[in-house]
């Protein structure tokens, strides 16, 4: 698609809808000059100039691309508006728009017309979550796997609900027994499972867990941040996912929440959350003296905990998935084809005379280990910590990649000719996000092959 010509395009039909409310007024207190504005523009474009370049699979690290065309045509031809879906007074047109995208959101994970709406971050949904999770039961404790994102021990601080860590097994996934051993005195009142965590992209056993709590009268929330949009390969024919229990378990689960701005191909401030149950709202309910007068019907900031939040994110995210529905040929394609790299890397690095694979990737995200002549936990923290600096370093074809801090003892357990001598260790993490890593992967290889062949 060629960007420029629909980036000119919105703007030539924002301009015509302007003029049909009698055109741009103009007043001099923001004029500026184009001579100051050349000055000042070329400093930013310099400047941004320093950031990494996610668009290419030479940036193999953390979890961050750039939008897709389509989400930036969206965006931008919304955000020249600048509606604010708090409230219908705000945005009428892109609070339509963010509804019909939750519905779809909502419906590939099973949910029969859920309460939901988006957020500006994975962290805000999250948050709300919680919140639900402590009206619904004030007095009992959120149990989270040691593998959560770190955002749950801190908001249940923020909203003062007590925690229980429940332990992982040896591939970061929660332990189900031990979950129900904790929940056997009563005393959690909602369990958080992950479907992807943000270290090793595993999968907690939602299908157990969910059992298991809502036995003992616990609800589930299930973070789905990064690894949501897998739910639409669970079923694919290629068996591309080993596992699709814990994606068709999310569907008896009490709450969910994904990120578009991870997988969904969105830029930031796109976060999203969805209770199975309507009447979560009533936790909600407060007055605003300010909007909710434009309509009777529900205004997205009466079941939010945000006020202002971008109209232009619902269209966005509403334009990309007319692009890329969500289906397993639609934006699932675009992660099947991560999938695909993070499995071919995987058996690369595990035949590598330079690395070790430290785990089997369950989604797209990638570790892998330096092979050090010394067997010490922290020969291979040093080392890693170099393939990093050099493979950063490289002024022609530089690579740009992630650092893991796991336990010494996990990886004991997996290398047992390793010696831990520190607690802790640093791994080399790759999420392979963009389906151009596909083909980039071999190179990728060798040339961090070549890295590891000089490092010690
Ligand atoms: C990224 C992530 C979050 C936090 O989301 P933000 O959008 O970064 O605030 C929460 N949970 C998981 C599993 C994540 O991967």
């Amino acid at each position: 698609m060629d960007l420029a010509h629909w980036l000119g395009r919105a703007l030539a039909d924002h301009n015509e809808w302007a003029h049909s409310h009698g055109g741009r007024v103009t007043h001099p207190a923001t004029g500026v000059l184009e001579h100051d504005l050349e000055d000042a523009y070329s400093e930013l474009a310099r400047r941004l100039g320093g950031s990494y370049p996610f668009f290419h699979p030479r940036y193999a690290g953390q979890m961050l691309k750039p939008p897709h065309d389509v989400a930036v045509l969206g965006y931008l031809a919304a955000m020249l508006v600048n509606p604010n879906n708090h409230a219908l007074d705000g945005g009428p047109a892109t609070t339509a728009l963010e509804e019909e995208s939750v519905a779809q959101l909502g419906a590939m994970f099973g949910f029969e017309a859920p309460l939901g709406h988006l957020t500006s971050s994975g962290t805000i949904a999250n948050l709300e979550a919680l919140f639900v999770a402590r009206e619904s039961h004030p007095d009992r404790a959120v149990a989270f796997s040691s593998e959560a994102h770190y955002t749950h021990a801190r908001m249940c601080r923020l909203l003062g609900i007590e925690t229980r860590i429940v332990p992982v097994d040896v591939a970061g996934r929660m332990d189900a027994s031990a979950l129900r051993e904790i929940l056997t005195d009563g005393s959690v009142g909602t369990v958080v499972a992950t479907a992807g965590t943000t270290g090793l992209g595993a999968v907690d056993p939602v299908h157990d867990i969910v059992v298991a709590a809502h036995s003992a009268g616990a609800r589930v929330h299930v973070d789905a941040a990064y690894g949501g949009f897998f739910r639409l390969l669970c079923d694919h024919p290629s068996g591309l996912l080993e596992d699709p229990r814990p994606w068709h378990a999310i569907s008896l689960c009490d709450s969910v929440v994904v990120d578009p701005h991870k997988h969904g191909l969105q830029p930031y401030g796109c976060g999203a959350v969805l209770f199975a149950d309507r009447e979560a709202s009533r936790f909600f309910h407060h007055d605003s003296r300010w909007t909710y007068y434009s309509s009777r019907q529900t205004h997205l900031g009466e079941i939010s905990l945000e006020c202002s939040r971008s109209g232009a994110s619902a269209a966005a995210l509403w334009l990309t998935l007319k692009m890329f529905p969500l289906t397993a040929d639609g934006l699932g394609a675009v992660l099947a084809a991560g999938r695909r790299a993070a499995l071919r890397w995987a058996d690369m690095l595990a035949a590598s005379e330079f690395y070790d694979l430290y785990q089997r990737p369950e989604l797209d995200i990638v570790t892998y280990i330096p092979r050090t002549e010394e067997r010490r936990i922290s020969a291979i923290d040093r080392a890693s910590q170099q393939v990093f600096d050099r493979a950063a370093a490289d002024a022609v074809d530089p690579i740009f990649l992630s650092m893991l801090q796991v336990d010494s003892r996990d990886v004991c357990k997996l290398m047992p000719d390793v010696r831990e001598d520190k607690p802790q260790m640093r791994l080399l993490r790759s999420a392979l996000m963009k389906p151009e890593f596909e083909s980039y992967v071999p190179r990728l290889h060798r040339k961090l092959e070549s890295i590891a062949s000089g490092v010690s």
